[in-house]
């Protein structure tokens, strides 16, 4: 095994750093305590090719392998984990899926535009009533003449409040459970969708979460993305993908915390000595620094098996629940090394703390990782 990245990696992973350090870190704290990023941010992504990576360079893509992905999204994560969102769900969850499952028209008319930042995407699975049991949907797309009319709605949706199209999943048809539902691209200016903002949340306030609601919205049947009633096997295919995606932004922040963690340790003085001198302090910073390392390996460990045509769903649900949990750890082990002073928002890592929070909830809690891991080791499906 080589682990060494080879030289184009270490150049986007070097343009990554360099990114950050130039259009994210001088606003990291304006941007949480505002709740809002600044959205040229978009734009300034998009030039730089990172909404287009892993995307075929004939659809206005940078193409690139999904380490180099992981490498761009552990900078972006180490950097600001509402920016990483942006990335990991319109280019992640939402392009990423055009590419795999589109037919050429749907490819020519969202790729270069996702991918350039012209255009940014969200992901509508969840619903009010709807979230674990992703495949029960209530939402419902009835056909109606040349095309669709969909009734629902659709809860905590990230990039929601500004994205200009959907991926959007409803209940096709009779038939039961997760084998009726379709996806769909809808774009948002379609009349009978309205979006609310959901503010207040604990960490990502950077980021627009938003509620979608669906009333009487029609779309041509050609919005229909995948064959119809195979839309949980579309989200499915996109949430594996995407959790290699949560766990590369989860080192990032484990990253931050142990870099914030070993800084601060080596500059803060107590009882006459740098507290990087007392060995329960270097236990805190040591147990960061495995976390990390863990968390990287089984990160790349998925890049590698997708970019090589393997079977990859379980490795990601591993990291994704591995990396999470380190991230949680991470940050939170970084705060006891800052004191009281960990705990002000003007010292970083207080933040890492509740952005790495919510990456055990979404895409598929902690708990349904175990399920899907359980379930690939036992043959028994404990849903
Ligand atoms: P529930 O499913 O109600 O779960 C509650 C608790 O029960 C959890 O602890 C869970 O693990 C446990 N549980 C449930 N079922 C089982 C079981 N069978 N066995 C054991 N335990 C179980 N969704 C989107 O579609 N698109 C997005 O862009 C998006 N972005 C999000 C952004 C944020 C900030 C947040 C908070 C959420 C986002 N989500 C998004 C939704 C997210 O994916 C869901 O919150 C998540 O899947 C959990 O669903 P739930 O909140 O309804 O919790």
């Amino acid at each position: 095994m080589n682990l060494e990245l080879s030289e184009e990696q270490e150049a986007v992973r070097r343009l990554a750093e360099d990114f950050v350090a130039r259009e994210v870190t001088p606003h990291v704290v304006a941007w949480d305590r505002a709740e809002d990023v600044d959205r040229s941010i978009v734009k300034k992504l998009g030039a730089v090719g990172f909404l287009g990576l892993t995307i075929p360079e004939e659809y206005g893509g940078s193409g690139g392998d999904h380490l180099a992905y992981c490498l761009v999204t552990e900078e972006l994560g180490r950097g600001d984990s509402s920016v990483r969102g942006i990335v990991s769900v319109s280019l992640g969850l939402v392009a990423k899926t055009i590419a795999s499952w589109g037919d050429e028209e749907q490819k020519r008319a969202w790729l270069p535009r996702l991918a350039s930042g012209d255009a940014i995407g969200c992901f509508g699975l969840t619903e009010p009533g709807t979230g674990s049991d992703a495949g029960n949907l209530a939402t419902r797309a009835v056909r109606d003449g040349d095309g669709y009319v969909i009734d629902g709605s659709k809860m905590f949706i990230t990039n929601g409040t500004w994205a200009d199209v959907v991926l959007l999943f409803a209940r096709t048809g009779d038939a039961p459970g997760h084998k009726g539902v379709s996806a769909f691209l809808v774009p948002t200016d379609t009349p009978g969708l309205t979006r609310r903002a959901i503010h207040g949340k604990l960490g990502l306030r950077g980021q627009a979460t938003a509620e979608l609601v669906l009333d009487g919205v029609r779309v041509p049947a050609g919005a229909m993305l995948g064959p119809e009633g195979k839309g949980f096997s579309v989200a499915m295919s996109a949430l594996a993908k995407g959790r290699m995606s949560v766990a590369a932004g989860c080192v990032g922040i484990a990253q931050a915390a142990l870099d914030a963690a070993v800084r601060y340790a080596g500059e803060r003085e107590q009882f006459g000595k740098p507290i990087a001198s007392y060995q329960l302090v270097q236990e805190l910073i040591s147990d960061i620094a495995v976390d990390v390392d863990a968390a990287r390996l089984l990160t790349w460990r998925v890049a590698d098996l997708i970019d090589r045509g393997e079977e990859f769903a379980t490795a990601a649900s591993k990291a994704k629940l591995f990396a999470s949990e380190a991230a949680v750890r991470a940050a939170n082990n970084a705060l006891q090394v800052f004191g009281g002073y960990g705990y002000i928002d003007e010292y970083p890592v207080g933040k890492l703390l509740r952005d790495a929070r919510v990456m055990t909830l979404y895409e598929g809690t902690s708990q349904i990782q175990k399920l899907i891991i359980g379930r690939a080791l036992t043959g028994v499906s404990a849903f």
